[in-house]
């Protein structure tokens, strides 16, 4: 890695860093915790896959900085592009009568690859917001087509869609205890996980059983009640679900029996990690309505996500007598636009997605190959979406005390011995950029190896 230009007015030092960093409001974390000296790890400088730490620790980024960097560190490709445009164009928003030629471009760019006739592109800045924005815009629609009582969401349990009053309600409701959310829109069908859920069960059998949870939940609310379900191929942050075989073209058919709108959150599945820009249609053989898409539609080079619509909600949404009351500031800036552009040229012209869907299947299998340890109950995901959920007793599947916070054990380790990896309770999620090379695969299978087996043979005696 380079050496770093941090500029001198920058705290330093760790200490320097954390001193400065009392005064950040850190998200999704154990803010209590994170009071303990050195719970935090200031990350100053990134290059491939490769990270560096305050305390010059070099690390593999095992986790793409949150689901996101898929075409690694430092690409100067997307960096230039961003500093080209903030010199010609600096800021113009989308709103009202105004575009500019970088977030056009970039609109006809998405739904050139988007399936079908996904074709138009409503931005936003998070993936939360972009799935807030599905809703609302369908809520719109239908009200347009004069059925205003079709307000209902179906999500899931395990789901994940973000953390807005009503992204953090779609999302599995066990990540909201304690705090308020859009109540009463969102009812969550059962999770799809065939492993922990599906006991005595065939796979078909296990994937009947979903079919028919929603099919009941459906006529339960009213079709004519509910707006839409939305869902994400791959389960992520809710522990790297994978539903079972056929699962989601039977949801989609349901959706479409019942005038329920298809809603697929590709903000981590989109942009190669699967193997394929859209996972969608690729992997899963569906035609979504809405595709929703951050994280890696820039590789987290700029905060930016999009609504993807199809022709016939834009028709609806754009028809006469009406105003799209919808929109953030940022939507679709310039810099955020130039590197998603520079973005999907690198991946097309280094075939990013195929080699992922090559090299993340042997990241997969390497992972696999640790469910023979003791403590590993189901290595699962797809390419270079992978978790890993730790058990105390592997025939019964019993879960650690969760005081004993065994992801967050795993993950420390691995971190010491130069791997960043991502402990959800007793999970640890692998989610790195899709440019790593066979070596640095070997080399995470064997650092999660150790990191396992020693945190294993160092659990107290009463605790497995
Ligand atoms: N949907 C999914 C599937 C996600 O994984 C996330 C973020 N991890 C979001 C939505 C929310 O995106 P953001 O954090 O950009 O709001």
């Amino acid at each position: 890695m380079e050496e770093m230009h941090m500029s001198s007015t920058l705290p330093q030092t760790t200490d320097d860093i954390l001193a400065a960093d009392a005064h950040l409001v850190q998200s999704w974390a154990d803010l209590n915790g994170l009071k303990e000296p050195h719970a935090r790890t200031a990350i100053v400088a990134a290059k491939g896959v490769m990270v560096r730490d305050s305390n010059g620790h070099e690390l593999i980024d095992g986790i793409g900085g949150l689901w996101c960097v898929n075409v690694g560190h430092g690409r100067h490709e997307i960096i230039d592009a961003i500093s080209n445009q903030l010199s010609t164009l600096d800021f113009y928003s989308t709103f009202y009568t105004f575009t500019h030629p970088t977030a056009a471009a970039l609109a006809r760019k998405l739904a050139e690859l988007a399936p079908g006739n996904l074709n138009r592109v409503h931005f936003s800045t998070s993936g939360s917001d972009a799935n807030d924005g599905a809703v609302r815009i369908l809520h719109h629609y239908y009200e347009r087509l004069g059925k205003p009582s079709k307000k209902l969401v179906l999500s899931r349990h395990g789901a994940y869609h973000g953390s807005t009053y009503l992204s953090i309600a779609m999302t599995t409701p066990a990540y909201s205890k304690g705090w308020s959310k859009a109540e009463g829109i969102v009812h969550h069908l059962k999770k799809p996980h065939y492993w922990r859920e599906g006991a005595n069960m065939t796979e078909a059998e296990f994937t009947d059983l979903l079919v028919a949870d929603m099919r009941h939940e459906i006529e339960r609310l009213g079709s004519e009640n509910i707006a839409c379900f939305i869902g994400e191929p791959i389960m992520g942050a809710g522990g790297v679900i994978v539903p079972p075989k056929g699962y989601h073209k039977r949801i989609q058919a349901l959706c479409r029996e019942y005038d329920i709108k298809f809603i697929a959150d590709e903000v981590v599945t989109a942009f190669g990690r699967l193997g394929h820009f859209f996972a969608s249609k690729a992997v899963f053989d569906t035609q979504p309505d809405i595709i929703t898409v951050a994280k890696g539609v820039t590789s987290g080079y700029q905060p930016l996500a999009a609504t993807i619509m199809t022709d016939e909600i834009y028709d609806v949404v754009s028809g006469p007598d009406g105003v799209f009351t919808h929109g953030m500031t940022y939507a679709g800036h310039p810099a955020a636009a130039a590197a998603g552009l520079a973005n999907i040229a690198l991946m097309e012209a280094e075939q990013i997605p195929e080699r992922a869907g090559v090299t993340g299947k042997i990241f997969e299998n390497t992972l696999r190959t640790l469910e023979d340890i003791d403590i590993v109950g189901e290595v699962r995901g797809s390419h270079f979406m992978m978790g890993i959920e730790f058990v105390r007793d592997k025939a019964s599947k019993t879960l650690f005390d969760t005081k004993l916070n065994i992801g967050m054990l795993v993950a420390r380790k691995a971190q010491e011995k130069g791997l960043v990896a991502r402990p959800l309770g007793h999970i640890l999620i692998l989610s790195p950029p899709l440019t790593l090379s066979e070596e640095q695969i070997a080399k995470i299978g064997g650092i999660l190896r150790e990191s396992i087996t020693e945190v294993m043979n160092e659990l107290p005696k009463n605790c497995r």
